[in-house]
This record gives structure tokens, C-alpha cells and sequence, in this order.
């Protein structure tokens, strides 16, 4: 005997059932021997429950509601069924909503629902769904029967979430079904009735006062069932592939578990997998039945096998869950040292008052012991606790209890975490690297799972970040928000693109772009913005933004593995990073301003960063694309002291000069200029190229790495512009000025061919002393040679003394700059793998 199991989401709609017919067409077509539980249509319970509050309230639009109930059963029967079935079908629909609308009548009435009231409002979903499904099997040719599990499941008063008594249900099941054997019984999932030995109160009818088994019931029914029957296996079908390794809902990634153990699978669902209703598995786990977790979606897929037996498999965990709202309560003070009984005394008054304990933690000073419940037992386990702890509350021996609320409970498990050590490390670094606080922790001795209490608003954050963490063949997701579009920021957005298949299928690393904006306007989609598109136009539709709402947009979504790439040379958003960070959000940027500003807010960006754990990367600062501020690094951690570093760091003006130089009086100046921007060579203001202030802004980056607390007017530049150019208030007066001085410029050339050198401006920093200025250099310099946009920074240091160590390539352009920044964004995924 098989005893199957479809939920309400199984059947929401008629189509649905439909489906469910043809999977159970073959089970007879293959003769086998089986019983099936229905839930209440989905949506139905908790519409039902909605309107017996309503008429509680003296709601009348509870009639609306009951209406719209009635309609919808009356729809299902009609799609489903036709002739006699249907007539059948009408006649109970019609009766059984007479009996409902009178009970709901009375609640109106009254402005009171009780839970035993309640329970049997619900139960109606079930009857109906059920007597729906029977009838239309039987017009599928399907012999099949409906069952009223009241008669065979008898329970104790407790209202909402009723104790079976086994016993009794066991026998009378055993009896129903030896006398209803020629046909398939089909179950009402959920509801069973008050045994005898529970009490009746006299008021006994057929087989006594309506009871639910707790929400998510009917998989307990089917539980109740096997262990009955002594079924072979017990089938759950649901609208999901299985048990997966974490609520779907909540994270994209999840997959199917092919095997599970009783005990994984009850922690699982005990610490919020709605997939599986916790108690289903004790009656499974007493008699050996394997359960089977199926999609009434995908049938043909093999799904979740729970059993005792345990697989090896290639993951330390099987799965991750989480209760989304939790309270957590502390009992503190020096009256617990020490103090045996104090345990007892606590959770005795907690039980006593039916407050039910998610999670115990002590740690081993005895000086508090902390505990999670539902919010809704918050008030209750307060008073309890008060009350046990009066005297010593008075005597001030105990605290008063503290209470922490808005929090989730995560918890992963796994029976391979025992005796493997490293499984805690990985959880907390995890976290850790994104920023999450564990307000608690506790893992029991079993080791079959460890749970950590987060603030709930970092809980969606916190299950991706553990599923990439844990399961290792799973990519990587890097959450990437990008602000600048221009020539590096599309240039980035390109290189992403074309590089995305190979580091998906090399490297397990899914860059996903979840933000994006230019000056104007962002767009937002956490399931990732298709990169390949023309960003520029689907940008025009966008929201209107500033970089300050983005950079809040962004600090809201809580994505786990976040970068911030600012492709801006913007104060306005450079003055944002320091919030960023705090949010626990990595910067990659080639963008000057924020290293550039005051000495005091160069330290509070690194204290950001570093009180987080994520990154601030800006190696595109200095020399675009070139190693330079990684070197730096490199040799100050290795103990090497700098002796003096000279460079040419502006590849704008290498390029310029190099190609006026070149042009051999071709071209003037002032287009060369013109040109240098056009091909992204200069910053979007050539001023800031010309008249020093860029180099003076990497020299200063380059000092302060050395550790020289140095401010930018501690660095002397000497233009070599005339005047006028200097002035020029705007970008088009400085191009005007410019061109009026093209024969400055073309002296200054024929000066360094006259004298067989060329013209570099240079950046130097010796003791602690940085100068910027134009000279001419002679082919014996190392400088002579260089061409293009190239950049070359010598490092003169105590190590490399008689040959210094030279770093030379391109130093701008957006091709470059932008790999430098991609490669900062990789290399954070490396550090989070
Ligand atoms: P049914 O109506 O079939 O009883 P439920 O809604 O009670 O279905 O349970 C199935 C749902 O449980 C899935 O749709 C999924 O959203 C949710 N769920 C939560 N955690 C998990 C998990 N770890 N694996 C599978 N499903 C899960
Ligand atoms: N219909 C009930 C509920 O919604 C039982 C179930 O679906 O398992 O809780
Ligand atoms: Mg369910």
C-alpha cells in the first residue's frame, strides 16, 4: 500500500487536478495499491480563516468572502465533472456551505471565534477539495471513494494543533479500510475528530468535535495513514522538485537533495523548510516508511528520497533553512552561577504555560541562558518567566528579561557535519564577509545542525551567502551595482560580457548586474540586468535618480556578495563610499576624489572597510590597468623601505606629448588634446590632466600608501601652462586658450628635439617630499623610451637599490582601465570563495 499526498498547491486549479488524474491513472494502470490525502484547494485556509476573523470582527464583508469561497468550489466541481457526479457534487457544495454560512452567522453574531469553531470552519476546505477530487476521479473511470478522516483519526482537544491518539486512530483505520477495500479511499488531509478517551463533553455526534492537525496538516494525515496501513512508502506531492537545499522562495540557487535521513529532513522542516510538515516524520521514522517528496509539476522527476539510511554526498551540509521572525529572550544575572535547577526551573514554566522553544543557548560562564520563540509567545513566556523568577527579580539575583525581537533563525543541517571539523568557520566567515551579525548561536551535540539567530532583515542575505559557501560547485554570484556608463563604465559593461560564459563555466563566478546608473537615471532588477543590452537606451526608461538614492537603493536590496563599481569621477558619489562599506559592500573604483580628500577621511574609508571585512579596491588609481598600488603594497607588507619612486603617471600626457612629438609639427597642440579625449585618454575635464592636478591627486594616493599623512597642498606642482590656460574658467575656454598659445607649445617641442630629448612630466616622491613638474630627459633616462600612453614608475627601495624595480605599460584608456577595475571584481570573488 501506497498512501500519496497532494497539497493545496496541487490543486489550486482545476487544470491542476486534471494533472493529478493522469499521475494517478498510472498507478492504477500499474496496479498498485494506494490511498490518496488531499489538502484544501490553494489559498482556501487561509481564506477561510480570513473570514471567520472578518465575522468576528462584525466584518459583513465576511459574506463577500464566503461568497467568492462558494463560487470557486462550485466552479471546480463544474469544469471537473458533469451528469451525476456533478449533481452529487452541487447538492453537498450546497448543503455543506448552508452548514458553513450558519456557523459563520453565529460568530458574527457572537463577535467571537473559538479555536474549536475554528477548526471546524477549516475543515470545510479539505471536505470540499476532497469530495471534489473523488467525484472526479470516479468520472475518470477511476474507482474511488471519499473519507471523511474524522471517522479514522482521533485526537485530543487541543484546537489547532490536535495530539493523535495513535492507538485508536491505528485500529480504526485498520477497520475502515478492511471494509472499504474494492474501491481508493481519498482522504481529507488536516482534520481528524476528538477521540473518546478525550473528552467529549457529552456532545458527541458520529465521530466527534472537529480538530486540525496544525497548519500544513494533510502531509501529517498521510503519515498518520501509512503508519496505519503499514503503507510501503509515503508519497508528498508538492509544486517544488523535492526537498531543495534551501526555500526556493528566498534563494534562486537552490536544488533538489536526492537522499535525506529522517532526522536531516526533520531539522530541515522544523527550522522552516514548509516543504515537509515536522511531525509527518515521527510516525514515518517509528514504523520505517520512506517518504518520497515529488512535483505534481515535473512527475517524472525522481525527487527526494527520506529514509535511515544515509548517503555519503559531496557537500558538508545537506540544506539550510531559516524561521524568518523570531523573538529572542535573555536570563541573565549573577543569581545562575552556579545555581543547579535554574534550567528546570525556567523551561518547566515555559511548558507550563505552552510556550513552545525554538532554541536554547548557554554559554559556559552559566551567568545567562537565551532562548527564541514566535513572536506571538513573546508576552506569554515573559509573564511565565516573571513569575518563576519573582523572588530573585526582587532580590535583584536575576535580571529582568531581555528581549530582542525582528530576528530569523538560520540553521544549517547535515549529518556529515559530525566530527568534520571546519563547519562552523565556514558558516561564521561566511557571514562575516557580508557583514551579518549572529546575535546568537547553538549547535547541539549531535552536530546535526548548527543555528545562528541574524537580524531578520539580513536573512534573505544570509541563506545566499551560506548556500555559495557551503555548496562549493554552485558559482558564485558576485551582486555587482554599477554608477557611470561612460567610456570606462560601457567599456566594463562590454569586457563583462564577452567574458561572462568562461567565468561561469571556468572559474564558478556569475557576475550579476542588480543595479546600474548614469547621471540621470538607474534601474534596478535583483534578479540581474541583462549586460548585453544597449544599457544606454534601456537607461532612458529608467527611474530618476541621484547617486545618493542609488547608493540607498542599492544599502536596501541586502544583496549577499555585493560590489559597488563607480565608474564616476563624481564627489558626489565618491562621498558615499564611506556609508557603503559600512553596509558591508565592497568598492572597486577608478575614480580619485574619495583617496584624495582630507588624510583624516583616507583613514575613516579604510576603518569602514576594515570594521566590515569587504574590500576597497582602487588599483586603477594610479597607472590605469598597471600594478602599481598592488607593487607598492607588496614590497611595504614585505618589510622593503621605499628610498624614492619617480614616475610618469599621467598616460594622458604621455600620450599627448608623444603624439605631438610625433606629428613633427603636423598637428598643434590643442587638437592633440582634442583628440586624447575623444579617444577616453584624458579625464572627461582635460584641465585636470593639464594643468597637473591629476598627477598631483596619484601622487598623493602613492604617498599616503607609503604612509606619508600627507594633504594634497603638501604637494608641490609646477605648471608648465601659460597662464591664461590655467584660468580658463570652463572646458570650451581652456580648448580657446589653448589654441591661442598652440606657438607655446610648438617652442617648448623644438626646444627638446634641439636638444635631442623629449619632455616628460614627472612625479617624485623622496623623504616624505613629493614634486611634480615638467622636464627633459636624454636618451640615457629610462623615460626617453617611453611611448604611446605608457606609463613607468621606478621604485627605488632598500631591496631593489642597485636596479630599481620599474613597472611600465599603458597607464590610460578605457580598455585598460576598465580591465583594471574587472580584475578588482574578480579578485573579490576570489577572496569570498
Ligand atoms: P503544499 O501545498 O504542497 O503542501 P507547501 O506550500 O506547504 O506545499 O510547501 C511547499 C513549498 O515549501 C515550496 O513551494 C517552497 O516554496 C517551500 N519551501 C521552503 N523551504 C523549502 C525547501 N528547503 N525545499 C523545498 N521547498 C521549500
Ligand atoms: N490546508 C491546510 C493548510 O493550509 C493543510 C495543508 O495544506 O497541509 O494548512
Ligand atoms: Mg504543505
Amino acid at each position: 500500500m501506497k498512501v500519496l499526498k497532494f497539497g493545496g498547491s496541487s490543486v489550486a486549479k482545476p487544470e491542476r487536478i486534471k494533472g493529478i488524474v493522469e499521475i494517478l491513472k498510472k498507478y492504477v494502470k500499474a496496479g498498485e495499491a494506494f490511498t490518496v490525502v488531499f489538502s484544501a484547494f490553494g489559498g482556501v485556509t487561509d481564506s477561510l480563516i480570513d473570514v471567520a476573523k472578518k465575522a468576528e470582527q462584525s466584518d459583513v464583508n465576511y459574506l463577500v468572502e464566503f461568497e467568492k469561497l462558494k463560487a470557486r468550489h462550485i466552479e471546480s466541481a463544474t469544469v471537473l465533472t458533469s451528469g451525476e457526479n456533478l449533481k452529487t457534487l452541487l447538492k453537498y457544495i450546497d448543503q455543506n456551505n448552508d452548514d458553513l454560512l450558519n456557523v459563520l452567522r453565529g460568530i458574527y453574531l457572537v463577535g467571537e471565534v473559538s479555536a474549536r469553531t475554528l477548526d471546524y470552519v477549516v475543515s470545510f476546505g479539505e471536505r470540499f477539495s476532497n469530495k471534489i477530487v473523488a467525484h472526479t476521479l470516479v468520472e475518470n473511470g477511476i474507482k474511488a471513494e471519499y473519507l471523511d478522516a474524522r471517522y479514522i483519526i482521533k485526537t485530543d482537544r487541543n484546537f489547532g494543533s490536535a495530539r493523535v491518539d495513535f492507538e485508536e486512530t491505528e485500529i480504526l483505520i485498520a477497520e475502515y479500510y478492511a471494509q472499504h477495500c474494492d474501491a481508493i479511499q481519498i482522504v481529507t488531509g488536516f482534520i481528524g475528530s476528538v477521540s473518546k478517551s478525550g473528552k467529549n463533553n457529552g456532545k458527541s455526534n458520529d465521530f466527534g468535535l472537529t480538530t486540525t492537525l496544525g497548519r500544513g496538516g494533510s502531509d501529517y494525515t498521510a503519515a498518520i495513514l501509512a503508519a496505519g496501513l503499514n503503507a510501503s512508502v509515503i508519497e508528498i506531492w508538492t509544486d517544488v522538485d523535492g526537498v531543495l537545499t534551501a526555500d526556493p522562495r528566498k534563494v534562486k540557487k537552490a536544488f533538489t537533495i536526492p537522499t535525506m535521513t529522517y532526522a536531516e529532513a526533520m531539522e530541515m522542516s522544523h527550522f522552516g523548510a514548509k516543504v515537509i510538515y515536522p511531525p509527518t516524520l515521527v510516525p514515518a521514522l517509528k514504523k520505517k516508511i520512506p517518504l518520497y517528496i515529488k512535483n505534481t509539476f515535473n512527475p517524472d522527476f525522481i525527487g527526494t528520497f527520506i529514509s535511515n539510511q544515509r548517503n555519503e554526498t559531496e557537500h558538508a551540509i545537506q540544506g539550510i533553512s531559516s524561521i524568518g521572525n523570531i523573538s529572542l529572550l535573555t536570563l541573565s544575572g549573577s543569581g545562575l552561577f552556579g545555581v543547579p535547577g535554574i534550567a528546570g526551573r525556567l523551561f518547566s514554566a515555559l511548558a507550563n504555560d505552552s510556550v513552545n522553544i525554538i532554541l536554547i543557548t548557554q554559554g559556559s560562564s552559566e551567568s545567562s541562558i537565551s532562548f527564541a520563540v514566535q513572536p506571538t509567545d513573546t508576552k506569554r513566556a515573559k509573564y511565565a518567566v516573571e513569575k518563576a523568577f519573582a523572588n530573585e527579580m526582587k532580590d535583584n539575583a536575576v535580571n529582568t528579561l531581555f528581549i530582542e525581537e525582528n530576528l530569523s533563525t538560520i540553521a544549517i543541517v547535515g549529518e556529515a557535519m559530525r566530527f568534520r571539523p571546519g563547519i562552523a568557520g565556514t558558516l561564521f566567515d561566511a557571514l562575516g564577509k557580508n557583514g551579518i551579525n549572529c546575535v546568537a548561536i547553538a549547535q547541539g551535540s549531535s552536530e546535526l545542525n548548527i543555528s545562528v539567530i541574524v537580524p531578520r532583515a539580513d536573512e534573505t542575505k544570509a541563506l545566499n551567502a551560506l548556500h555559495e559557501a557551503f555548496f562549493l560547485s554552485d558559482t558564485l554570484t558576485l551582486n555587482v551595482f554599477l554608477i557611470g556608463v561612460g567610456l570606462i563604465g560601457s567599456e566594463l559593461l562590454k569586457q563583462m560580457a564577452q567574458q561572462a560564459h568562461f567565468l561561469k563555466s571556468e572559474r564558478a563566478i556569475e557576475l550579476k548586474l542588480v543595479g546600474v546608473a548614469n547621471s540621470q537615471k538607474s534601474l534596478f532588477d535583483i534578479n540581474g540586468i541583462d549586460f548585453t543590452q544597449n544599457l544606454k537606451s534601456l537607461l532612458a526608461d529608467g527611474e530618476v535618480t541621484t547617486p545618493d538614492k542609488f547608493v540607498k537603493k542599492m544599502i536596501e536590496t541586502n544583496a549577499s556578495n555585493a560590489v559597488f563599481i563607480d565608474c564616476t569621477a563624481s564627489a558626489d558619489v565618491a562621498n558615499n563610499y564611506i556609508e557603503i562599506l559600512g553596509a558591508s559592500i565592497s568598492v572597486v573604483t577608478p575614480n580619485k576624489i574619495a583617496n584624495t580628500g582630507s588624510w583624516a577621511q583616507y583613514k575613516n574609508l579604510r576603518n569602514a572597510a576594515r570594521k566590515t571585512g569587504v574590500k576597497f579596491l582602487y588599483e586603477t588609481n594610479v597607472g590605469a590597468g598597471l600594478p602599481v598600488i598592488n607593487t607598492l603594497k607588496d614590497l611595504l607588507n614585505s618589510g622593503d623601505r621605499i628610498v624614492k619612486i619617480e614616475g610618469v603617471l599621467s598616460g594622458s600626457l604621455s600620450y599627448i606629448f608623444n603624439n605631438f612629438d610625433n606629428s613633427k609639427g603636423t598637428q598643434k597642440f590643442s587638437a592633440v588634446v582634442k583628440k586624447a579625449g575623444e579617444l577616453g585618454f584624458t579625464e572627461p575635464d582635460p584641465r585636470l590632466d593639464l594643468n597637473g592636478s591629476d598627477v598631483r591627486r596619484k601622487l598623493l594616493i602613492l604617498a599616503r600608501e607609503c604612509g606619508f599623512a600627507l594633504e594634497m597642498n603638501d604637494i608641490k606642482v609646477d605648471s608648465f601652462l601659460p597662464q591664461v590656460c590655467i584660468d580658463a574658467p570652463n572646458i570650451p575656454a581652456f580648448f580657446a586658450a589653448l589654441e591661442a598659445n598652440d606657438n607655446f607649445f610648438d617652442d617648448l617641442i623644438q626646444k627638446s628635439h634641439s636638444e635631442n630629448k623629449k619632455l616628460r612630466y614627472v612625479a617624485t616622491i623622496e623623504n616624505g617630499k613629493c614634486s611634480v613638474g615638467l622636464q627633459f630627459f636624454d636618451s640615457a633616462h629610462p623615460f626617453y623610451l617611453l611611448s604611446g600612453s605608457d606609463n613607468m614608475i621606478v621604485f627605488n627601495t632598500e631591496r631593489y637599490s642597485a636596479r630599481p624595480l620599474v613597472v611600465r605599460g599603458p597607464g590610460a584608456g578605457a580598455g585598460v582601465t576598465a580591465a583594471g577595475v574587472f580584475a578588482e571584481v574578480i579578485s573579490i570573488a576570489n577572496y569570498l570563495i
